[in-house]
C-alpha cells in the first residue's frame, strides 16, 4: 500500500541547489537526484506562494480556485485570503472522500482548518497564535514541548518589519530563527506520523522563502537554511523508506537588478491620483525617517512584540500600500507587492469605483499599451515581458473577482507596491512634483531576491525510474499523487499525472466532477439547472 510524503521548500530553486548538490553539501538531495526524479516545476502566474500552494494542492489554475493573492482581489482593503475563498477541493478534501488518512503541517492558505479524515495544522496566513489552527481542535493543546513539540507560529505581514531589521542588522540571528521554524516543523510533523495512521503526509517548510528575500546576499545562511530542510528530508527517508517522497518548491528565486515601483508609473501617467504630492507626504516622511532611524529602533524598540500585539497587528492589516492614493480620483492601482496585477477601480464593482462599465475596456487596453511601452532608459528594453487580460490567463469564468490585468516582469526586475520615491531623503526633497522615479535598484523597502517561475521537483520512491530529469507544473502533483494512491482523477483538475516518472506507470481512472466540486457555472446558471431538474423530478 503506498504512502506518500510531500515536502515543501518554498521558494527552492535549482539555480542554488545544483552546485551545492555538486559540491555535497546537500546529501539527501544529491541522493534523490541519483536515484529518483529531478527536474524543474512551472510555478502559475503570477509565481507567488499564495496561488501556486493552492494549484500545488488542487491540481487547478488560480482561475478555478480563486486565490490569485494573500490579500482578496476583490476589495482594496488587505485582507487576506483565507481556505474559505478556494473554491475547488484540495487533496486532503479528495482522500477524505476514499477513506485516506492526511497529516497536513504548514501548508500557506489552509487556515480556517477543515474538517479531513487526519489532522491538520495550519500554515502561513493563519491569522495568529490565538486562532484555532488545528483540526481535530483539542491537537492545539497537545502541541507542547512534552507532547508532539512546540509549533510556532509564522506571522505573515505582522512579522514584516521585524523580520527586515533583524536581516539588516543581525542577519545570522534571522537565519537562526528561520531554522528554528523549519526544526519546529519538522519535529511536529514526524512526531504526527508515529502517533497517527496516515496515507498522505505533507509539510511546508517556509524559511527557504524568508531566507532568499531578505538575504539574497548572504548565500552562506541561505545554505544553512536548506541543509536544515536536507537534515529533516533525509531523517524522513531513513524512517519511511517504501513511501513516495514528492519534494516541490511553488516557484524558484534570483536577484533582482532592479525594482519596477507599478504605482509610481500609473501616478506619473495620472491614473492613479494622491491626496498630497507622494514626494513629500506623510507617509514618505515616515518610512524615509524610520529607513534612517531603523538601527537605533532595531536596537532599542522591541518590533516584533509590538507588531504581534492586538494594536500592531491591526494596524498592519488595514493599511494600505499607499496611504495617500485618492481612491475616489483613481482610475487604476497596483493591488499588492505579490499580485503582478492591476485593478481598474470599476464604479459597477467598487463602491468608491469611478470607472464606468462603458469605458472599461477602453481603460484596460491603454493600461496594456501603457505597460507594454515602459522601457527602462539605462538599456532601452521593455520592463514588461507579459501583459494578459484576467480573462485570458484565468478563463473567462475566473471565481473570485481576479484583478484586470495580470502582467510578467522580464528577468532582473522586481515589483514594488509602495507609492514613494525611491532614492532618500534627499532626493524626494528635490524631486520634480509630477514625476517619481519608476525602477530602482534594491533598497531599503525592497526584497534582496525575488521569485522566479521555476521551483524544484524531487521524487523518490521504490516504484519510480532511478536518475531521471524530468520537469512538470505545479498542477502535476495532485492527479500524480492520486493515481499513486489508486484515487480516481476528477476531470476538473488541469495538470496530468508523471506517468514518466514511474517504473510501472501507474493506472489511472477518471470520474466525473465530484458533488462538491462546484463547476465553473456563475450562481445564476446553477440556479437555472436547480429549477429545472426540480420540474424534472415532478
Ligand atoms: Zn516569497
Amino acid at each position: 500500500m503506498t504512502r506518500v510524503i510531500i515536502i515543501g521548500l518554498d521558494g527552492g530553486t535549482l539555480d542554488l541547489m545544483d552546485p551545492w548538490m555538486d559540491q555535497g553539501k546537500l546529501p539527501s538531495f544529491s541522493r534523490i537526484k541519483e536515484q529518483g526524479i529531478y527536474g524543474r516545476l512551472r510555478s502559475t502566474t503570477p509565481y507567488y506562494s499564495a496561488p501556486a500552494w493552492v494549484s500545488i494542492t488542487t491540481g487547478c489554475q488560480p482561475g478555478k480556485h480563486g486565490i490569485y493573492d494573500f490579500f482578496r482581489t476583490d476589495t482594496y482593503k488587505k485582507n487576506l485570503v483565507s481556505s474559505k475563498h478556494r473554491k475547488v477541493p484540495a487533496l486532503w478534501n479528495m482522500l477524505t472522500w476514499y477513506n485516506k488518512r492526511s497529516i497536513i503541517v504548514n501548508v500557506p492558505g489552509t487556515f480556517p482548518p477543515e474538517k479531513i479524515d487526519g489532522v491538520m495544522i495550519t500554515g502561513l496566513l493563519t491569522p495568529s497564535p490565538e486562532s484555532n489552527y488545528t483540526y481535530p481542535p483539542d491537537l492545539k493543546k497537545d502541541l507542547t514541548s512534552d507532547r508532539l513539540g512546540t509549533y510556532l507560529l509564522e506571522q505573515v505581514a505582522v512579522d514584516d518589519i521585524p523580520k527586515g531589521l533583524t536581516a539588516r542588522y543581525a542577519p545570522q540571528k534571522l537565519a537562526a530563527q528561520i531554522n528554528e521554524l523549519t526544526s519546529s516543523h519538522a519535529t511536529v510533523t514526524m512526531n504526527l506520523m508515529k502517533e497517527y495512521d496516515w496515507d498522505l503526509t505533507m509539510v511546508v517548510f517556509r524559511g527557504t522563502d524568508d531566507v532568499q528575500h531578505l538575504l539574497w546576499n548572504r548565500k552562506d545562511l541561505i545554505l544553512s537554511c536548506y541543509q536544515k530542510a536536507d537534515e529533516y528530508i533525509g531523517k524522513m527517508i531513513d524512517e519511511y523508506p517504501d513511501a513516495l517522497f514528492i519534494i516541490v518548491s511553488d516557484h524558484g528565486f534570483g536577484k533582482p537588478k532592479k525594482y519596477f515601483y507599478v504605482n509610481n508609473a500609473l501616478y506619473n501617467a495620472g491614473y492613479l491620483k494622491t491626496t498630497s504630492n507622494p514626494s513629500t507626504s506623510i507617509n514618505t516622511l515616515i518610512s524615509i525617517i524610520f529607513d534612517k532611524l531603523s538601527r537605533i529602533i532595531f536596537h532599542v524598540v522591541p518590533m516584533q512584540k509590538i507588531m504581534r500585539s492586538e494594536l500592531g497587528r491591526t494596524f498592519i492589516l488595514s493599511s494600505n500600500s499607499g496611504g495617500n492614493i485618492d481612491i475616489s480620483q483613481t482610475l487604476a492601482m497596483y493591488h499588492s507587492v505579490c499580485s503582478r496585477g492591476i485593478r481598474i477601480n470599476l464604479k459597477e464593482k467598487y463602491s468608491y469605483g469611478i470607472v464606468e462599465t462603458k469605458d472599461y475596456e477602453n481603460i484596460r487596453n491603454q493600461l496594456i499599451d501603457f505597460l507594454k511601452q515602459l522601457t527602462d532608459p539605462e538599456k532601452g528594453e521593455p520592463i514588461v515581458e507579459q501583459v494578459y487580460t484576467a480573462e485570458e490567463i484565468y478563463g473567462k469564468d475566473a471565481v473570485n473577482d481576479p484583478l484586470d490585468i495580470i502582467f510578467d516582469l522580464k528577468e532582473g526586475y522586481g515589483a514594488q507596491e509602495l507609492l514613494q520615491p525611491p532614492e532618500g531623503l534627499k532626493a524626494a526633497l528635490k524631486s520634480k512634483k509630477d514625476k517619481l522615479t519608476i525602477l530602482s535598484p534594491p533598497g531599503f523597502y525592497d526584497w534582496m531576491g525575488d521569485h522566479k517561475p521555476h521551483g524544484i521537483l524531487f521524487m523518490y520512491g521504490p516504484d519510480l525510474i532511478t536518475h531521471r530529469t524530468l520537469d512538470a507544473s505545479v498542477l502535476d502533483i495532485v492527479p500524480t499523487i492520486l493515481a499513486a494512491l489508486d484515487i480516481p482523477i476528477s476531470k476538473n483538475l488541469d495538470g496530468q499525472v508523471l506517468s514518466d516518472a514511474f517504473q510501472k506507470p501507474p493506472v489511472v481512472s477518471y470520474k466525473d466532477i465530484h458533488a462538491s466540486e462546484p463547476s465553473l457555472l456563475s450562481s445564476s446558471e446553477l440556479q437555472a439547472i436547480k429549477k429545472l431538474r426540480k420540474k424534472t423530478i415532478k
